[in-house]
């Protein structure tokens, strides 16, 4: 715990204990979604999602009690780059290079429409609780870069 760091009394963000990337606040309809119901015991109802790939944290809460990615039950993105973008609609980063290979924006596009349709779960299948489109797009971005450099 470091006790250096003040936090402002009416900010609501945290930052993550390990890494210091700001977190993404999810509800407990996002843990109930990933955590099995032990370690969901152990945070708070409310808590962060760290957005780093980098970082071993998933969640933690405001009382700096983390759950690591490798503990929870099934990988997320973008923790486990092999995990589906769109828990929703299971896109792949995999999916998304194929779309660059080809020359073609199908799957891509295809996943974001979804994303905006009432059969969209991001809610709850979204680690970070939050519509999945800005990861695709971003990822989009970063397969078609990588692919004509
Ligand atoms: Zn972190
Ligand atoms: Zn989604």
């Amino acid at each position: 715990m470091n006790k250096a760091f003040i936090r402002e009394p009416d900010r609501t963000v945290d930052y993550c204990p390990r890494c210091g990337s700001k977190g993404e606040s999810v509800g407990a309809e996002t843990l109930a979604a990933h955590l099995t119901d032990e370690q969901r015991g152990k945070i708070t109802q409310t808590a962060n999602f760290c957005p780093s790939p980098r970082c071993e944290v998933a969640y933690f809460d405001a009382f700096e009690r983390v759950v690591l990615a490798a503990e929870l039950p099934r990988p997320v993105y973008p923790k486990d780059a092999a995990a589906p973008i769109c828990a929703c609609f299971g896109l792949t980063r995999e999916d998304i290079e194929r779309d660059v290979r080809e020359g073609v924006v199908t799957r891509t596009r295809a996943a974001i429409e979804k994303a905006g349709s009432p059969a969209a779960r991001c809610a709850q299948r979204a680690a970070n609780g939050r519509s999945c489109v800005p990861h695709i797009q971003k990822c989009y971005m970063q397969c078609r870069q990588a692919g004509t450099d």
